[in-house]
């Protein structure tokens, strides 16, 4: 039976990821041909929704991605929706009648998918089903996954993967991570990899500092009950931002293989600092959005967002500074930032490298030892949402004089190019389809991340912050700006 003969079995199928993210993600693989004929659905929540219902509901979400009735139509047929209470034991029965149906009408060979797209707290409950109801005893793979959060900080992650674990085999679970999908964070490594240019400049020798910035100019909009308990740090800095970090850090992989890449990225996070309070203090600030004006916009404080609480301190924004002790990065600053209601919604990397030896064309009045700097040289990769990088050298200024102004090359693909380019959560599910789980985050990635991501908040939780303290539509807090100021850098970027 080919891989992408294969059941699957959505929980959270009436919910915002499943329809703006799964259905549309699906159909674009099946209309390459990528999902073979023999692939069907189940869609499982707890609303009593009928098939036909639940087709209209598919045919919505990719409605956008103007099919042929014909098209919609026969997708959606693959479609099956079962009403299921995760945490009843005698519904898993249900379902697994269902699935050993459709797996003799679709001769799927028994392989099955398990997504689940819903609240992280039934994860346990629903592999411990899976497996006591003997759903999991059928020929071909059985692989299972799973959005993130990923447990809330090292404890809480750690007791959940041991209760998956049970169930299932670290091989077969796959956690999302979308930014890891997401075409330019591959092309990281063809930067560095492919190129002796940068390869060989890749570290403390030539690098002066790291810069990576996941900016949100949203606030947290229909989402505050879920965000406002976890903020910034966990939300963006555990996962994407480290992932980030990872990737730039890694030393060059043997071969570019799944195994490979992983063992780099977690000798890479292994290497990044475990931080003392006092270090937390000096290096990380955090940040809440108030009431701001951007152009004609204006927008509201972060307290009085839907669902958040009108006192709360939760962190909308943080910056940070981590230091990697190996002997690439002994010394060079990775700079991180994020945070919602910035400036202009953006994911860059800035690599900053040295300055050259010696200015031989300072100011002929300027003593040696005390010459004027020139600007650095950078290597900007845009991640989103223009894919790309640039390179800012210094070269000669045309006149009479000789004095040097940066130049800037610049390569971005085309919006043409990076729409007709696999959305994230297409090319993970291709993935997890053909058993590659490269592009997901393995559990020692997760775990140290989070050892890294608690000794911050544990510092943090200590002190009550003086919050709000950045207007919205500013690039964060004078903080953020004082911790490279101090070190005799600046952001880069400062849209
Ligand atoms: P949602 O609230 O829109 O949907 C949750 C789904 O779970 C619904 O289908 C609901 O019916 C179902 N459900 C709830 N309780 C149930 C029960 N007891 N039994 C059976 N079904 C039940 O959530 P969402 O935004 O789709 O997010 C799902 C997951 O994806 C979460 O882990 C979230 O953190 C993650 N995620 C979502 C997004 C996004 O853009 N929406 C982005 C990243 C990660």
């Amino acid at each position: 039976t080919e891989n992408t003969n294969v059941l699957f079995t959505i929980f959270g199928a009436t919910g915002d990821l499943a329809k703006r993210k799964l259905y549309p993600s699906l159909f674009r693989l099946y209309r390459k041909g990528d999902l073979s004929e023999c692939f069907a659905v189940i869609g499982t929540a707890r609303r009593p929704w009928s098939d036909d219902y639940y087709h209209e509901v598919v045919k919505e979400a990719i409605a956008s991605l103007e099919p042929t009735t014909e098209e919609a139509e026969k997708f959606a047929s693959h479609f099956y929706y079962q009403s299921h209470d995760v945490s009843d034991t005698s519904h898993y029965t249900v379902l697994k009648e269902l699935t050993n149906k459709l797996n003799e009408k679709y001769q799927l060979g028994g392989n099955r998918l398990y997504y689940l797209a819903m609240s992280p707290r039934f994860f346990g409950t629903i592999v411990t089903q899976l497996k006591e109801s003997g759903m999991l005893d059928t020929d071909g793979y059985h692989r299972v996954i799973i959005e993130k959060p990923f447990g809330s900080d090292f404890k809480s992650a750690n007791e959940l993967n041991n209760e998956i674990n049970e169930v299932f085999a670290e091989k077969d679970i796959y956690r999302i991570d979308h930014y890891l999908g997401k075409e330019m964070v591959q092309n990281i490594s063809a930067i560095r990899f492919a190129n002796n240019l940068f390869e060989s400049m890749w570290n403390q020798r030539y690098i002066d500092n790291v810069q990576i910035t996941l900016a949100e100019n949203l606030g947290v909009e229909d989402r505050g009950g879920y965000y406002d308990q976890s903020g910034a740090l966990k939300d963006m800095v555990q996962n994407h931002i480290l992932q980030v970090l990872s990737l730039l850090a890694m030393e060059p992989p043997v071969a570019f293989t799944e195994e490979a890449i992983r063992n780099e990225k977690i000798k890479a996070l292994n290497a990044v600092r475990l931080y003392s309070e006092e270090e937390v203090y000096t290096n990380f600030v955090r940040g809440q959005y108030t009431k701001g004006k951007l152009g004609d916009k204006e927008f509201a404080d972060y307290r009085h967002e839907p669902n958040v609480a009108t006192d709360s301190t939760t962190e909308t924004f943080v910056a940070g500074k981590f230091l990697i002790d190996n002997f690439r990065w002994s010394g060079v600053p990775f700079y991180v930032r994020t945070g919602k209601r910035l400036t202009e919604k953006g994911t860059r990397i800035n690599i900053v490298f040295k300055q050259v030896p010696i200015n031989v064309f300072r100011s002929s009045t300027t003593e040696v030892g005390t010459q004027n700097e020139l600007p650095p040289n950078v290597l900007t990769i845009y991640i989103q949402p223009t894919e790309g990088f640039s390179m800012t050298l210094n070269g000669k200024e045309i006149g009479q004089g000789y004095s040097t102004k940066p130049v800037k090359l610049d390569y971005r693909n085309t919006a043409e190019m990076v729409e007709n380019s696999p959305e994230a959560y297409e090319r993970l599910i291709f993935d997890a389809l053909n058993g590659d789980s490269t592009n997901f985050t393995h559990w020692d990635e997760v775990a140290q991340s989070w050892r890294v991501v608690d000794r911050i908040r544990a510092a943090w939780d200590k002190q009550t912050p003086d919050f709000p303290n950045y207007a919205a539509g500013t690039m964060g807090p004078q903080a953020a700006f004082d911790l490279l100021a101090k070190d005799g850098f600046e952001w880069i970027w400062q849209p």
